[in-house]
Order: structure tokens, then sequence, then C-alpha cells
């Protein structure tokens, strides 16, 4: 397997790769397309997904920013709220765009001042909206402090955060989309903890190492390495001490999770309905979290790219395994001696391009995706021996760099013929589709429940899975995780005695279905839809 990193792309990618046993595409010695994962810290174009070849995979789905720029998130979770209701969307804190939103955040601004002496000060703080690690954020009480000479947002401050001995902090929870069609969310179980390194304090508003809790910020601040209490040095956690923490505080963090997750869903429904369908692409998110003093889980931000250099052990505990299980999410035993064996059938054979063909077979029946996953439609080994000569002229002038028809010579990677993995017949099987689209029962398989430790929370249940076939059906994804939260609220049952329940149903019949599994929370199996199986 080989894996293109574009130039700033983490280190730590390269390294689990090379662990891993993949090589590194090297650039101008290599044909072109000779690669099966392609990993960015921006963006790719849009000529890099449209020309994308059946065993090539990209790390980014095009158009996440609805949700990943901090104007964008704001607008996108404004207008859900007013289909929605509020009720459902309550987890960001109230956000205005400024300048747009001037006048309004000035009346909001003001309620608090005329609700008179005595109501609790109101708090706010402004963030630049294509700024990340803190850069350029402060907090304020007095509009008088708000100066600004680029866009911004201005957003509620919760200003009575969850401490830790008097620490702030918040959580950074990765997700991954494998697909926007069908939606498929799966979220990591291990995680970040991140604290601020001075302790929490309203009258020090202007102590950036109290108030943030991005690393960036607090890996300068000069108590970083000092052994802070109970935070002990530097200012990381991971989420298993956390939830160790929890336990011991004897907290039922089931509801948490559970409201965590339902915020992680609601907020990558707002883009689903639009993204493009993007097969082979995955999207690795993280999405930060602030827990206030009542426990409830507030969402702050999403951020693209979320970051993967090792500040700390913390940082390589869980990140080392994050982007190994990411892999394993991608799956590539369907394909991975693909790209191989086109090589090497590309000597002596009728000219074509494997591309092309595709893609006119595309345009006479849909390709179905499995999963995400673009699927090969046919391919034979006609198919393969097409791929071999190019004709003058066929390559494509958008991105001729992926076009088969330009390799030339040996493969460069597996050079040696007998290691080329075959695709034997049942791999073959489960890429073939029929040409009038329908699908078999393989391919209409559904996502499994686990890959490492990420854990499949969306689809959830029959009625989610359905509604996210075919054209997603966002109001009944919604009120799903609407009556989730409602059964969440009256569930009286405490940990212990749900995990009562699920030991028993694990000796149990076996008759559970595929949706019975899964769980997204503390690292034991306990169940997301428990409620169900209660009922
Ligand atoms: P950035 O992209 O620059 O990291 P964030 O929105 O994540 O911007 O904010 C940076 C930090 O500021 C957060 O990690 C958190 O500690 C703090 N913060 C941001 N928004 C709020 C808020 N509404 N209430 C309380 N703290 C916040």
């Amino acid at each position: 397997m080989v894996f293109r990193l574009h130039e700033g792309a983490p280190e730590l990618v390269r390294e689990v790769l090379l662990e891993r046993g993949w090589e590194e595409f090297r650039g101008r010695e290599q044909k072109a397309g000779d690669w099966n994962l392609y990993w960015r810290g921006s963006a790719f174009r849009k000529s890099d997904h449209a020309n994308l070849l059946p065993w090539q995979r990209l790390n980014h789905h095009p158009k996440t920013v609805g949700i990943t720029r901090k104007d964008c998130l704001a607008r996108n979770l404004r207008r859900m709220k007013g289909t929605f209701g509020s009720a459902l969307y309550d987890f960001s804190p109230t956000a205005f765009i400024l300048p747009n939103d001037y006048t309004r955040f000035l009346a909001e601004y003001a309620k608090p001042q005329r609700a008179r002496v005595g109501s609790p000060p109101c708090y706010w703080i402004c963030k630049p909206v294509d700024l990340s690690r803190g850069r350029g954020i402060f907090i304020f009480e007095d509009i008088r402090e708000l100066v600004y000479n680029s866009p911004i947002i201005v957003q509620r401050y919760i200003s009575d955060p969850m401490l830790i001995s008097g620490y702030k902090f918040d959580l950074r929870i990765y997700a991954c989309v494998q697909s926007f069609h069908p939606l498929t969310i799966y979220m990591y179980q291990e995680g970040l903890v991140r604290f601020a390194t001075e302790k929490y304090s309203l009258s020090t508003l202007g102590n950036i190492y109290a108030h943030l809790t991005n690393t960036s910020i607090n890996k300068c601040g000069p108590f970083y390495s000092v052994d802070k209490e109970r935070v002990g040095p530097g200012c990381k956690w991971t989420m298993s001490k956390f939830r160790h923490f929890l336990h011991n505080q004897g907290v039922n963090e089931l509801p948490l999770w559970q409201k965590i997750n339902n915020i992680v869903t609601l907020t990558l429904l707002t883009i689903a309905p639009m993204a493009p369908s993007s097969p082979n692409c995955v999207e690795l998110l993280g999405f930060d979290i602030l827990i206030d003093s009542k426990f409830k889980p507030w969402l702050l931000e999403v951020n693209y790219s979320p970051a993967l250099t090792l500040d700390c052990p913390v940082d390589a505990r869980v990140k080392k395994e994050l982007i190994g299980d990411l892999i394993d999410l991608m799956d590539y035993r369907p394909i991975d001696g693909l790209r191989e064996r086109v090589h090497q059938r590309q000597r002596n054979k009728r000219p074509c391009c494997l591309k092309a063909r595709l893609q006119t077979r595309s345009a006479q029946a849909p390709c179905p995706t499995v999963s995400g996953v673009l699927s090969v439609p046919e391919l034979t080994d006609c198919d393969y021996a097409e791929t071999e000569t190019p004709v003058e002229g066929e390559v494509s002038s958008e991105t001729p760099e992926l076009h088969l028809g330009s390799w030339k010579g040996t493969p460069a990677t597996g050079a040696d013929p007998s290691r080329l993995p075959d695709i034997h017949s049942r791999r073959r099987r489960l890429l073939e589709l029929p040409r009038d689209g329908t699908r078999t029962r393989d391919q209409e398989r559904t996502p499994p429940p686990r890959v490492g430790n990420f854990i499949l929370t969306f689809p959830f249940n029959e009625a989610t899975l359905k509604a996210s076939r075919n054209q997603l059906d966002v109001k009944t994804a919604v009120q799903e995780v609407q009556k989730l939260m409602g059964q969440l609220g009256s569930l009286g049952a405490s940990q212990s005695e749900m995990e009562r329940r699920q030991r028993r149903r694990v000796e149990g019949s076996g008759n559970e279905t595929i949706f019975e599994t899964f769980f997204w929370g503390p690292k034991e199996l306990l169940l997301l839809n428990e409620r169900f199986l209660m009922e």
C-alpha cells in the first residue's frame, strides 16, 4: 500500500503508516495515481475528488467548512434551531457573527443590564472566525472592550465551567465521518482532556492561561511543567483518566456521554444533506466540548484536521492508536490488491483508460457506494487490461496525474509480482455491482459497529439506518435523536443497573440486532441504545 502526504501533513501519519508496512509515494519517481491514501492538512481540490480511482482514499470530504468555520457553524446551528426547536439545539452557546449581527448582539447584551441589579454578570468571548489555536481570542464583560478589525463571532462565555482542583478544562472528542451518503458516523472512545494551567477566576478575564484550554497556549505558560494539584504536570489527560476521575467521584457518566454523542450527530446533521457524495473519503473531526458546573456539555467548536502533533506522552498514547484505527476504518481489504493488479496488467493490452471506462459505466448506471466506498463496477480482467497503454488525447486535462493511462514501466512499489495480493473471488464479488444499480446483500451490509476504538454512533437503530439510506431523511434522524434524549431524561436506571442488564444480555439468547452492541462512551461494553432494550 502506498500513501501520499501533502506538505505539512502530520509526521505521525507517516510514522504509523510506515510501521504498518506502507510505502511512501515518491513523487516524480513514481507513477502518478499510484497511491492508496492521500493525506492533506487542508482541503483537496475539486478535481482530486472527481478523479479518484477505486482504490484511493482521501482524508477529507468536500464542504465540511459548514461546521468547521466558527461563523458557518453558528449560522448552521441557528438554522437548525429555527427548524427543529431551540430545546434540541441548545448545546452551543448563543453566538453572533459580527459585524452583520451587531444590532442583534446589542439587544442581547442589553438584556441582563435591563434585568437590573442583582442578576449575575454576563460574559462574552470574542473569536476571529477563521483563526484557531486560541489566536486573537479575548473575554469581556463590558461592550466597550469589544474592539475588532476582522470578522468575528461573539459567543456567550460559559462562566461556570466544571473545574478540577480549580482548573478549567475541555474535552477533545474525535469523530469520523466515514461517509455522508449514507451518513455514517463513528466516535472514538479515547480522547483528550485539555486543561488551563492557572486556576480559574472571573476576576482575571485577561489571563489566557486560566481561561483558554488550548495546548498551543498553555504549553507556553509559566505553570505548564509544574506538578499542579490533581491535574499533574503538563496540561493533558487521556479521556480514560477523566472517566476514572468521574467514576471515583461517584458520577453516573452515561448521560454525559450520551449527550455528547447527540451533539456530534446533531451537528453533523446540519451539513450532511448538503455534503456532496464523495465516496472513498473519510473525515476526522475534533469536537471541543466544555462541561459546565451543572454537568451540561457545550459544543465550542469543530476542528478540521485536529492537531496530530505529539506534545507529550498523553498525545502519543491517544493519537497513535487513533490514526491506526482510522486506517482500519478506511477498510482497504476489499481493494487492497487492485492498484497493484492494475499495474501488473498494464503491459501488452488494448489501449484504454480505466478511469474513462469507469466513468462511462457510472454514467450508464449509477455506481452505488458501500458505506462511502467507491465501488468498482464489474471490473473484469478485460478492464484491467484496458488500463495498460494510454491513448493519445485520452488523458484527463484536469488531473492528468491520476490517469492510469500515463503509467509506464514496472510498478514502483511492490515490484515483485509474486508479492502481489490476489483479488480472490470473495473480494471480487464484493466489488461487483449489477448494472441496474441494485445491490447484493453484501453490498447492503450495515457498517461494522466497532473498528478498534471507533464506535458506530450513527445510524444507531433501524429507523436511523433507514433514514440514512438513499436521500438522508434529516427529520426522521433528528426525531430519533430527540426520542433518545427523552428516554435518557426519564432513565432512572443507575450505571450499575445498566451494566447488570448488559451482562445479562451478553449471556443471553443472542437474538440481538447489530444495534444492540453500540455504545460510545465508557470503555466497558455498555449500550448506546440501552433504553430500547429496557422497554
Ligand atoms: P480556537 O479555534 O481558537 O481554539 P475555540 O472556540 O476552541 O477557538 O476556543 C478556544 C478556547 O477558549 C477553548 O478551548 C475554551 O477553553 C475557551 N472557550 C471558547 N469558547 C468558550 C465559551 N463560549 N465559553 C467558555 N470558554 C470558551
